[in-house]
């Protein structure tokens, strides 16, 4: 049998499925930022960044696709012309025929994804979501009559609901009986206007991201028969198991803190880390954030880690871990996060093997750190 030609849904259907959208923080843009959704794929490349220099490696390569971390479009845009630095990028990629994806805050957050991959490479031991996930979900309860309940979940599902982890259609149903009465005008799918009537019915339960709730509750009252729908919308506070930002975990063995630092350079090949706390300080619980974690600064410290190993951190944030006691090893944004050009790059080419795609990802190799040391 040949191998399947998938097009850019498609994958956007894969990175959905890996790193559910819902995961991302809500100022981020995540997903096709330009490109034919409908376009054919045979080749894709892997970036930090949107850059022009990203494009046209892409592009020099056949690749009608560009996957990276960062996002292209964050502001409005109110003008489109090669002269500043989006405007250009998307220029080319346009005039290039090469679509860009990103996968960002929802890559940082996943189970598998940008903060795994890094507190992997720092050989950090039952590593746990540093601020796990909560509260983005609503378990949608919809009253349905017997025989429709078909209908109502396809289209809960279709619309985005009933996803848990890497499972999608997930529902449950309880059958029972459901009483009322139409009042006066009304045009009920059962029963007549003033009798009060008993029917089999069927609570069917659903979980729904609580950005797909407009869509969600549209298709429901679409496809359900009854005039007034009975539901009920209920708050959730669960936490999904090892899915949130940063990561936290213990070290095989304590190590000095210079060591440890020492030993994050190697891993992370960068040239520099910069260090808060004492050369001798031993540290055993770490966490880690890729990119900009100092928000994680805190958080970490509560949850008893010894050091915080992340990028960006500043002058008073700096001064305050060293108050509260906790080290930091700052090892820059490019360091902490590039790592995940070839983590993702193996993912997506194993995921598209498994799936007998005919396409096939390649890494964009000549990013470097905007800073240097000297
Ligand atoms: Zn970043």
């Amino acid at each position: 049998m040949g191998k399947l030609k998938p097009r850019i849904h498609d994958l956007i259907g894969l990175l959905n499925t890996q790193f559910p959208p819902e995961l991302a923080e809500d100022w981020d843009n995540v997903g096709l930022q330009v490109g034919d959704p409908g376009r054919a794929l045979t080749q894709g490349m892997v970036a930090l960044d949107p850059g022009i220099d990203a494009v046209s490696a892409a592009h020099a390569v056949g690749a009608q696709v560009l996957v990276t971390h960062h996002p292209l479009l964050f502001r409005g845009l109110k003008q489109l012309t090669p002269e500043d630095e989006a405007g250009r990028v998307i220029w080319s990629a346009v005039k290039d025929d090469v679509a860009v994806i990103s996968v960002h805050t929802n890559l940082d957050s996943a189970s598998v994804g940008l903060n795994s991959w890094l507190a992997e490479r720092l050989e950090i031991q039952d590593a746990e979501p540093l601020r796990p996930v909560a509260g983005s979900f609503l378990k949608l309860v919809v009253f349905v009559p017997s025989g429709h309940e078909a209908q109502v979940s396809e289209a809960l599902f279709a619309a985005g609901a009933g996803g848990v982890g890497h499972y999608d259609q997930c529902s449950f149903r309880i059958p029972g009986t459901g009483t009322f009465r139409p009042g006066e005008g009304t045009n009920p799918f059962v029963g007549r206007p003033g009798h009060r009537e008993e029917v089999e019915e069927l609570r069917l339960e659903v979980l729904v991201p609580q950005n797909r709730l407009g869509r969600v509750l549209d298709r429901m009252f679409k496809t359900h028969p009854y005039e007034e729908v009975a539901y009920d919308l209920i708050p959730l506070n669960n936490q999904l198991p090892g899915v949130g930002l940063g990561r936290i975990g213990r070290l095989e063995k304590p190590l000095s803190l210079k060591n440890f630092a020492g030993g994050v350079k190697d891993a992370l090949d960068c040239d520099a880390v910069r260090v808060v706390g004492a050369e001798d300080v031993v540290v055993s619980k770490v966490a880690v954030c890729g990119g900009s974690g100092a928000d994680l600064i805190r958080t970490a410290h509560r949850q008893g880690a010894d050091v915080i190993v992340t990028g960006d951190v500043k002058y008073h944030e700096a001064r305050s871990a060293e108050a509260m006691g906790i080290a930091i090893v700052d090892a820059g944004h490019f360091a902490t996060e590039h790592l995940m050009v070839a983590a993702l790059t193996e993912l997506l080419n194993q995921s598209v093997k498994t799936r007998g795609w005919d396409l096939f990802f390649d890494a964009f190799t000549q990013e470097t750190d905007p800073f240097r040391t000297c």
